[in-house]
């Protein structure tokens, strides 16, 4: 199956590094090296720029019932070409092809609901206290957005940053994820195609802490949206403060799930044994803390470990495969790294716990059961496909130790009762909750955390609204 070399996307041209510097792309499932990704440097963040400049200056002036049409046209492409794109973001990142073909499927449902919200940006008329003046508040693009993503969702991390900055009239310079770096460029590609001006859209790889380095500071820059860690969105959040520049931060999480001694069980663990292992894990907002009621966690237990055992891991391209490999080896031995650390603690191996084979990164669907606080499978973000089970046997305790930790992204709860279900809605600290029911996150619905996992919001008007600023003009009859 073919792979393609990745260019930079700068000023409506595909283009190598103007070094013709260029760094490896592997397969997660082999280990291969399967293709070449450009490598910026100064001149091509300085030419992304200058284009982007350029770019917003035609995007902001074209009415938005054009934006949206050119956008719509972008959608179509997408949904027309998910099958092909799907199996390029597999190559690269490992994902079963089914969960790839759908994140580029719903790209086109994300850009189109953006475009129609775009078309209702409005400002007011605010009655004045004199007569003779006319007092309006307008909303206009921001400007330039530079948005940093990273390569669990290379497609979706992008689609929803570009989705809600093109809508508001802004140009946008992406800074993509090398190591999956080809299925987001054809996200990109469908927007030239589908007619967006030249300068519009830019795309650049390289080094990372370079590249926001470089375009945080610039005065053509004036917002930054990002997505990955907790540590690194605290230092980006805090170089745009230093420059004082619009700021998403969409971060770490560590999701606790609340199963209440009344949950119905069954659903329980269809909700969370899927959404565990989805994209093996690699999610922020993947269910990871399990807080179960004593009287129904042993049944709990059981049926997800039935789940994850009867798991079929491999290669994300075979037939049948229903969780692919880590996206990379850094995850790998982080597993491993947690999972010394849970055992050793006294958490108990129920399924799992280990690398499955030595070619490729893959690791086994893993749960554990009593496990100690403590442990760092309880306090660190795991991001890899290990449940951590515990017991409690007061829900005012579940909610306390569902907010002990720093981060507030994503949590589940279970419930029979409306009681239950309302103190769970007021108390736990999450910028996302799903009670009896799977996660989600549509396009129209706010998608970010409180806490340390960020804020802001990259999904709902809120988006768009992040890409906008909010002007007061007066004018007075003379
Ligand atoms: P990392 O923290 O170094 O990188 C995370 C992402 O941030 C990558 O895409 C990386 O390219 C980018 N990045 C890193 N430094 C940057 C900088 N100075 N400027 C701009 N971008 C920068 O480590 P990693 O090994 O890639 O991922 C590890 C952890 O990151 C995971 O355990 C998880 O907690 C978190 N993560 C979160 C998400 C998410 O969806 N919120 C996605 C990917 C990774």
């Amino acid at each position: 199956m073919s792979y393609p070399n990745t260019q930079l996307f700068i000023d409506g041209q595909w283009r190598d590094a103007s070094d013709g510097k260029s760094l490896a792309v592997f397969n997660p499932a082999t280990g291969q090296e399967i293709g070449r990704v450009a490598h910026a440097n100064k001149a091509d963040m300085d030419a992304a720029l200058a284009s982007a400049q350029k770019g917003f200056e035609i995007w902001r002036d074209m009415p938005a019932i054009e934006r949206a049409r050119t956008m719509r046209r972008a959608a179509a492409l997408m949904r027309e070409r998910a099958a092909a794109i799907g199996e390029i973001l597999t190559q690269e990142q490992g994902k079963p092809v089914i969960e790839a073909r759908g994140e580029a499927a719903a790209a086109a449902d994300i850009i189109e609901w953006f475009a129609d919200e775009g078309m209702r940006v409005y400002g007011r008329i605010v009655p004045s206290r004199n007569l003779a003046v006319r007092q309006l508040v307008v909303k206009d693009p921001v400007g330039v957005v530079a948005a940093f993503t990273p390569w669990n969702f290379p497609i979706n991390q992008v689609v929803r940053k570009l989705g809600a900055a093109l809508a508001a009239g802004c140009a946008v310079i992406v800074k993509a994820p090398e190591e999956t770096p080809a299925s987001p460029a054809e996200l990109i590609r469908a927007f030239a195609d589908a007619g967006v001006p030249a300068g519009v859209i830019n795309l650049l790889y390289g080094n990372p802490a370079e590249i926001s380095g470089y375009l945080i500071p610039h005065p053509v820059v004036r917002k930054v949206t990002f997505t990955g860690s907790t540590p690194v969105g605290k230092q980006l959040a805090g170089l745009a403060g230093q420059h004082m520049k619009r700021v998403t931060m969409e971060l770490g999480g560590h999701a606790p799930v609340i199963v209440c001694d009344d949950a119905d069980i069954a659903l329980a663990v269809k909700c969370t044994a899927g959404a565990k292992f989805r994209n093996a894990g690699q999610v922020c907002i993947s269910p990871t803390r399990f807080l179960v009621h004593e009287s129904v966690k042993a049944d709990f237990v059981a049926a997800l470990t039935k789940y994850a055992k009867g798991l079929r891991v491999g290669d994300g391209l075979a037939e049948g495969t229903q969780m692919g490999p880590l996206a990379n080896p850094r995850r790998v031995t982080a597993m491993a790294e947690f999972m010394a650390d849970a055992v050793q603690s006294g958490a108990e191996v129920m399924t799992g716990g280990e690398r499955i084979g030595t070619a490729g990164n893959f690791y086994a669907p893993t749960i554990l059961d009593n496990v100690p606080l403590t442990a760092r499978i309880f306090n660190d973000e795991p991001f890899g496909p290990v449940a951590a089970v515990r017991g409690f046997t007061d829900l005012n305790e579940a909610v306390k130790e569902a907010n002990r930790l720093a981060f507030g992204l994503a949590g589940y709860a279970f419930t029979s009762s409306l009681k239950n279900a309302h103190l769970l809605s007021q108390r736990v600290e999450v910028g996302m909750l799903w009670v009896n029911q799977p996660a989600t996150p549509s396009a129209e619905l706010p998608f970010g955390g409180i806490k340390d996992s960020g804020y802001g919001s990259e999904g709902g008007p809120e988006a768009l609204e992040a890409c906008l600023n909010t002007r007061a003009i007066s004018i007075t009859n003379v």
